[in-house]
């Protein structure tokens, strides 16, 4: 019998279970370019309910209890009732939407940790070198958000060149004014965009941009298949310098890890074209936090968008909340009800693999035997210090 902690983000403050908007969710059969959706032996939930909160327990209890393991589902990610339950914890579950932290000293404070379990994808949150050294196995439910954080992404670019929050404000204010809401707003058409790290999110993102009528670059350690840059007509650069003076938006989708921490500095965004706009859906310690500020006030940078904050939950003053001109969400874009349902099962394959002693899919893996694996070997580095974004 194992001890499963799992650390999700409380529940509506309006009560649960919601009242849906919708009855269902489109039923999605496969990813792009082939890879199978999660296939848990069975799943205990309706697909399109409210599963990543508390009280969704991402629908794992009845699995869990009856194969006689003990659930602990809790909030408090950063208090005493965490640690306390780490302590004694097989597997911690956690989404990047309310990222447990599973630094190097807590790593320690955990002897009998075997799995840690992302519900969605991105495991900055647990220090990778710690958990290599430890003996650890990390996996994430690759491919269950990358098309919800996709769309959330471009319409984030939106949002910003087309300066869409301004004039959603002056609805709410009863005001009229076209010019102010117009003396910002451009067309997409006709842009250079950017993207940086075209892996699976960032790959989608080109797809659904291309019909715009913009030109596309990209960035990546990894060039594509030359097929799929004449397809999309893609501009490669080999590095991310050429890339931001080439173009007018940079939408960036690169895991977190030292050769990304802090990417975006004050000297790096002094060569963008003036007015350029970000889009970060990626993670928040890519980016200079102060330094995007100071850019916005100097107008070098139009417009900032995206929905990763560091740390997570931001303090109420966090500078991102009042900064000019941005468009940020709360971590929202990879857990939308529909991807959900696909991380949520996606959890309950992973533990079933690892519960029966059987394989966990190599497109889940970060961690593995010590090293770097799976999805983990060609996304992640790891230099032996400790993994930013791990320690809140
Ligand atoms: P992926 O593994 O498919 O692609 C990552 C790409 O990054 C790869 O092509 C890799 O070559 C490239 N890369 C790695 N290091 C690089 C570097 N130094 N410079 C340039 N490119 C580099 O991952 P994905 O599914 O596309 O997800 C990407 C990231 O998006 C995740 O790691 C996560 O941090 C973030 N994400 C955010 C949310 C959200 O809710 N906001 C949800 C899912 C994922």
């Amino acid at each position: 019998m194992a001890k499963i902690l799992c650390v999700l983000y409380p529940d509506p403050v309006t009560g649960y279970p919601p009242e849906y908007a919708r009855d269902s969710i489109p039923l999605i059969e496969a990813y792009p370019g082939g890879q199978s959706i999660p296939s848990p032996a069975d799943i205990d939930f309706t697909p399109g309910e409210l599963l990543g909160c508390v009280s969704g327990e991402l629908g794992l209890r009845k699995y869990l209890e009856a194969a006689g393991h003990e659930l602990v589902v809790t909030s408090d990610k950063d208090g005493p009732e965490f640690e306390r339950h780490l302590a004694e914890a097989e597997v911690v579950i956690s989404q990047p939407f309310w990222p447990a932290y599973l630094s190097a000293e807590r790593i320690a404070k955990a002897p009998h940790l075997k799995l840690a379990l992302t519900a969605g994808i991105g495991s900055d949150h647990v220090d990778l070198d710690a958990a290599i050294k430890a003996g650890i196995t990390v996996a994430e439910v690759t491919y269950s958000n990358s098309i919800s954080v996709a769309e959330h992404a471009v319409m984030q670019i939106l949002t910003l060149v087309r300066n869409f929050v301004p004039s959603y404000k002056w609805v709410i204010e009863g005001g009229w004014n076209i010019a102010d809401c117009v003396e910002r707003a451009y067309d997409l058409e006709g842009m250079d965009v950017g993207i940086i790290a075209a892996g699976r999110i960032g790959q989608a993102v080109m797809r659904r941009l291309a019909p715009f009528g913009v030109r596309l670059h990209y960035f990546d350690t990894r060039r594509l298949p030359l097929e799929l840059e004449q397809e999309l007509n893609l501009t490669y650069h080999d590095s991310v310098e050429s890339l931001v003076r080439s173009v007018d938006v940079v939408d960036i989708h690169a895991p977190l890890h030292p050769k990304t921490y802090h990417m975006f500095d004050a000297d790096l965004l002094a060569t963008m074209r003036r007015g350029s706009y970000i889009v970060n859906t990626a993670r928040a310690e890519i980016v200079v936090r102060d330094d995007v500020v100071a850019a916005l006030e100097s107008g070098r940078l139009a417009g900032y968008a995206g929905d990763v904050w560091f740390p997570q939950p931001p303090a109420v003053d966090h500078p991102w909340r009042t900064m000019p001109h941005h468009a940020m969400t709360p971590h929202v874009s990879g857990t939308t009800l529909s991807a959900q349902a696909r991380y949520a099962a996606g959890t309950r394959e992973i533990l079933e693999d690892f519960f029966a002693g059987s394989p966990i899919r190599d497109e889940y893996l970060i961690v593995d035997g010590g090293a770097l694996a799976g999805v983990g070997a060609s996304s992640y580095t790891a230099d032996g210090s400790a993994s930013p974004g791990a320690q809140a």
